[in-house]
Parts: C-alpha cells; sequence; structure tokens
C-alpha cells in the first residue's frame, strides 16, 4: 500500500509573531500548508524544516481585495504570472481580481475560463469579482456565485461594449454597441438578488450625473480635481447605501479618497448600513502637492485630492472606521502614462508597495501592528475567506510574511515586479523590508524575487 505523502511539515522558529491576542515570542508550525500550533520558544536546532526567523516579525498574508491583472485582454500592461510576481514580492499572498478584464466577467462562464487561466500563471491565491452590467439577469447573478465570485462589482457610469464584451471609460452611449452603464436603478434592482447570495456589492462611487455636469479639458491636475468633486463620491455612496440598507445587502465602497465620501459613509454607518469601506495607499501618502513632482503616474479615478482628504483617510484607518486598505493595482505602460494628462489612462500599478507602506503609516501612527489589520483581516472579512485566512491562528492558511524591521526599502523601478515598473510611491521608504513570503507554507519569494512554481490556488467566499 502507498501512504500519502504528507505535506512539508515547516517550523517558523525565532519570530515574533502578528497573532489574534497580539504580538507573540512564539514558533508557529505548519503541516500540508496549514498552521498546526503556536508554541512557545524551543531551542529548535536549525535545519530541514526550521525557518530562522529570529530578529523578523511574522505577519499574516496581505489579502489585497482589488487589484487588475489585465488578464486575459491587456497583455502587454500586465497579467496574472507578473501581477502575482510582484504580489508575492511584497507579501501580499491572495489577490483579488477586478472583472473588467476582457472579455468581462459577467457570467459564470467567463468567471470559470478566467480561473483557469488564471490558476495556471498565479503565483499567490486569488479571488474573482463578478461584473454587474445595466442588462444583468439574476441567473446571470447566480451562475458568477456559483462558479465562486467573491461578490459582484459595479461601475457607476461606465459604458460597456457589446462587441468588445468589455468595459468602457465613458457614459456615453449614442452608438448601439455601448450598453448603458449601471445606474441606481440597477442597483435597486439586483440588490435583493444580491442579499440572496449573501455577498457583498462593491461600487465605483462617483455620481455620472455631478461627473457630466462637471466636465472640461482636463489639461491640468487641478482640471482634473475640478472635473471629479468629492460631492461626487458623497453622493453616490449616501444613494448606494439608502438602496442596499433597503433590502439588507452587504455593499462596500471601494477606492475611497474624499473627506466628504468619509461623512457620507459615516453617516450611514451610523444609521446601521452594512457598509465597508477601502482606501489605498496613494490617498493615505500623497496629495495634489505632489503632482509636479510625481506626474502622470499619480493620475488614478477616482483622483488623489488635497492633504485634507488625506488626513481624513488616516483618521478613519487609525481609527478602524475605514477597516481595508487596497491597491487598486491598474497598470498602463510607460507609453500610455507619457501621453498628455488628458488621455494619459488612469490608474497605476502599487500590489507591491502595499504592505510597506501601511507598515511605514502605521508605525509613524504609533503601532506598526495595526497594519495587519487593514491588509489581512479586513479584507478577509470582505473577501468571505476569514475562516481559513487573515490570522496567524491554528487551523488557517500558512499564509506567511516574514518582514525585518533591522533594514529599510526604498520604492525604486529596479526592485518591482510589475509588468510596469513605475508606481505612484515611488522614491518613498519604508523602514521595514520584507524578506520571505509562504503561501499555504511554500515559499514564494525570498527578498523581492519569486521562488518556485505558479502554485495560487482560487478562493471562494464560504
Ligand atoms: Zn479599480
Amino acid at each position: 500500500m502507498i501512504e500519502r505523502a504528507a505535506g512539508p511539515a515547516l517550523v517558523i522558529a525565532g519570530g515574533t509573531v502578528h497573532t489574534p491576542d497580539g504580538p507573540r515570542r512564539v514558533d508557529v508550525h505548519i503541516s500540508d500548508g496549514v498552521i498546526t500550533s503556536l508554541e512557545e520558544r524551543r531551542s529548535a536546532s536549525p535545519g530541514p524544516g526550521v525557518v530562522d526567523a529570529r530578529g523578523m516579525y511574522v505577519l499574516p498574508g496581505a489579502i489585497d481585495v482589488h487589484v487588475h491583472s489585465r488578464d486575459p485582454g491587456f497583455p502587454e500592461k500586465e497579467d496574472f504570472g507578473t501581477l502575482t510576481a510582484a504580489a508575492a514580492a511584497g507579501g501580499v499572498t491572495t489577490v483579488v481580481d477586478m472583472p473588467n478584464t476582457v472579455p468581462a466577467v459577467d457570467a459564470g462562464g467567463v468567471l470559470e475560463a478566467k480561473a483557469a487561466l488564471a490558476h495556471s500563471k498565479a503565483r499567490v491565491d486569488f479571488g474573482l469579482w463578478g461584473l454587474i452590467r445595466s442588462s444583468s439577469t439574476a441567473e446571470q447573478l447566480e451562475s458568477l456565485a456559483r462558479a465562486g465570485a467573491i461578490g459582484f462589482k459595479a461601475y457607476l457610469g461606465y459604458a460597456f461594449s457589446l462587441g468588445r464584451k468589455q468595459i468602457l471609460y465613458t457614459a456615453e452611449t449614442d452608438d448601439p454597441d455601448l450598453e448603458a452603464p449601471p445606474d441606481y436603478g440597477t442597483l435597486l434592482r439586483l440588490a435583493p438578488v444580491v442579499s440572496a447570495l449573501g455577498l457583498p456589492l462593491v461600487i465605483h462611487a462617483e455620481d455620472p450625473g455631478i461627473l457630466a455636469a462637471f466636465r472640461r479639458p482636463l489639461d491640468s491636475y487641478s482640471a482634473i480635481l475640478a472635473a471629479r468633486p468629492p460631492e461626487a463620491e458623497a453622493v453616490a455612496i449616501s444613494a448606494a447605501a439608502a438602496i442596499a440598507d433597503s433590502v439588507g445587502t452587504r455593499l462596500h465602497i471601494a477606492h475611497l479618497s474624499s473627506a466628504l465620501g468619509l461623512m457620507a459613509a459615516e453617516a450611514a454607518l451610523k444609521d446601521g448600513s452594512r457598509l465597508s469601506l477601502e482606501t489605498c495607499p496613494q490617498y493615505l501618502w500623497l496629495s495634489d502637492q505632489d503632482f509636479p513632482r510625481v506626474g502622470n503616474v499619480m493620475k488614478v479615478y477616482p483622483p488623489v485630492r488635497t492633504a485634507l482628504d488625506r488626513a481624513a483617510l488616516i483618521d478613519a484607518v487609525d481609527r478602524g472606521v475605514i477597516r481595508i486598505v487596497a491597491t487598486d493595482h491598474a497598470p498602463h505602460t510607460n507609453e500610455e502614462k507619457a501621453r498628455p494628462l488628458e488621455l494619459a489612462p488612469a490608474g497605476s500599478p502599487g500590489v507591491q508597495t502595499l504592505y510597506l507602506s501601511c507598515l511605514e503609516l502605521a508605525k509613524r501612527l504609533g503601532d506598526m501592528w495595526k497594519a495587519p489589520r487593514w491588509v489581512s483581516e479586513g479584507p478577509a472579512a470582505l473577501a468571505g475567506v476569514h475562516e481559513s485566512k487573515g490570522q496567524i491562528t491554528p487551523g488557517f492558511d500558512a499564509d506567511l510574511v516574514l518582514v525585518d524591521p533591522r533594514r529599510g526599502t526604498e520604492f525604486r523601478p529596479s526592485l518591482m515586479r510589475s509588468r510596469q515598473r513605475h508606481g505612484a510611491l515611488e522614491g518613498m521608504r519604508s523602514s521595514f523590508s520584507i524578506a520571505e513570503v509562504y503561501v499555504r507554507g511554500r515559499l514564494v519569494a525570498r527578498e523581492g524575487r519569486k521562488v518556485g512554481k505558479a502554485i495560487g490556488r482560487m478562493v471562494a467566499p464560504r
């Protein structure tokens, strides 16, 4: 009789571990990719199966719930291989990919095909969002849920090309090829379906009517701010929360960017909304004052706003009102980003610098141990994987990051593993470095370089 080979047993020994009870000096024992126990230090001799983590912090892997792999659709920008190599290098052990790939992920069959493609290339675990179109039916959403969708994303104000099966950055619908963007009516019609499926509804929260009224030539950064006022964010949040609350739908606000949007969200939370909030490192580290230095790489939608907006968002993250920091990693080529401001597409890479930038922010706020809550615990709850990921505790996946607090990192293009090596936080320094990264007990990156094969698996909510 052939015995089934047990998965590699591993001990991460000698580090300071982020546990649900706070930082503890324990060894993490792993078998078959799962954490089996946290044990008080024994003088484990270094050897096979023992990782020497003395002097290191052992943190739960980050779950970036907002990335754009561009795969399938735009291989010149990124694909699942390069996305997840960058994720692994930065301590992100799970990515959740947005549905605006091509074909857009608007039904279960499309999601299954995308999952197979991702599985063949992914170096970290992954989940997939489904798409809500203005024409989406209950059957389509149900098929997405059966195929394992993490939830559903509605891009308010973004039209859909029927011929290209692709979301476009336009609200125009004169062209017969273009299907109207989803609107509040779409949300109201489908919220009961989403609610019955028990999954979150994510919105790109900028009110299309306000954006249409403030359209103008985008020949300066101040013109971008004037064209996308924070009221557009606040109005979309209030309206979507009212709709979601009417049937008890979990609503998630992607990339919160403004103090006004935050006020609208806090008002809804006070009224009992099942609302979760996400912001991104670019809104926590940059303001409009940085545009002359950073340039078009800083062009993202919604825009990076003022220092006052940034301060309000940092405060909300610190208070735990915003529970999720994700990246909106959205690569475009150097050539695309070098176009005149008006024509340069919105979006920039960021997955690799998520953890280090959050550790730095948490340290400056007085407690670096808060960072894993923002990038790991909070996101795990949104994605519905909080029973297997997001914490270092027995029974959970051994998704672990060894962080070295004795060596800092400067964000330089030469370190970046995305197909696009630029980033809005380029030049920034973190007081930490990422030494080793494990996905389900398997080493996937060391010192910023990928290790091993594409072992990523799809995760689905439960
Ligand atoms: Zn996005």
